[in-house]
């Protein structure tokens, strides 16, 4: 995944007009996890609305407690991508597991792999093999090598629709959930062709600072952003106290294509 391998920055071609990496700023929102068909038919709404064609959305939730939400599965992942193709939109969604890749596979647009997963070697090798895009996120306690060279796993395989995802790390800091390494963002750029995505979401953890880390992302070179939404965060099955509702949201949106028009 090297640059100095590929000189040309890779952009990823979804169809339907959605591109991700140099070029344009790819915009991907939705909520952390796929509660009900009323709650993905006002987020599509509000997407659509607002031109954003990528929708994040888990299925399959990764929880640090057994006895929270652990997502609806493949059912709620058939009804994510039924209702998302009416509409245009792409979807974003986390696998945690070899079993679920064949599974998943025609009902994803991209697969999520999650900062708990991007060294499960078993699974990056398994995506290897598939030809859809994969994102990877960095560790909990990555390092920007190692995130590389969990993406090198899945480019190795043989799939190079890859995308770098910077989530935030843990750090001695308690005041915000993760240390969203901004560093991570033109680093990334100069040693990997491919392209980056920040998640200022999971990246500061509270919501009234997820806009201003979100632009921050784009100036420091991002080529696009991951955050979530929901109709009532307060109501969200998981992460409402990072999640914009639709006002913040909308405008997010405005601000994130006005600041990359400066870059
Ligand atoms: C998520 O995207 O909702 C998620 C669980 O992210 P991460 O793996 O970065 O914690
Ligand atoms: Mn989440």
């Amino acid at each position: 995944v090297s640059r100095k391998w590929r000189v040309k920055p890779t952009v990823l071609d979804l169809g339907g007009g959605v591109t991700i990496g140099e070029g344009s700023l790819a915009l991907c929102a939705g909520p952390c996890s796929i509660e009900s068909e009323a709650q993905m038919e006002k987020v599509m709404t509000h997407l659509v609305e607002n031109g954003v064609q990528l929708m994040r959305g888990g299925v399959f939730k990764p929880r640090s407690s057994p006895y929270a939400f652990r997502g609806l599965g493949m059912d709620g992942l058939k009804d994510f991508h039924r209702m998302a193709r009416a509409r245009g939109i792409k979807i974003v969604t986390e696998v945690m597991q070899v079993s679920q890749v064949e599974e998943m596979h025609d009902f994803v647009d991209v697969f999520q792999v999650g900062a708990r997963n991007t060294q499960n070697f078993n699974l990056l090798d398994a995506l290897g093999g598939v030809d859809k895009p994969v994102m990877i996120k960095r560790g909990i306690s990555g390092t920007i090598e190692e995130l590389l060279s969990s993406a090198e796993y899945v480019f190795s395989g043989g799939n190079e629709k890859l995308i770098l995802c910077e989530r935030g790390i843990r750090t001695f800091e308690t005041a915000s959930r993760n240390t969203l390494d901004l560093n991570a963002v033109p680093i990334l750029k100069a040693k990997s062709h491919l392209p980056v995505i920040v998640d200022p979401s999971h990246g500061i953890g509270i919501r009234e600072y997820v806009p201003t880390m979100a632009l921050a992302g784009v100036m420091a070179g991002a080529d696009g952003i991951v955050y979530e939404t929901h109709e009532t965060p307060e109501t969200a099955a998981s992460d409402g106290a990072q999640t914009l509702d639709f006002d913040e949201s909308a405008r997010l949106i405005r601000n994130l294509r006005r600041v990359y028009q400066l870059r």
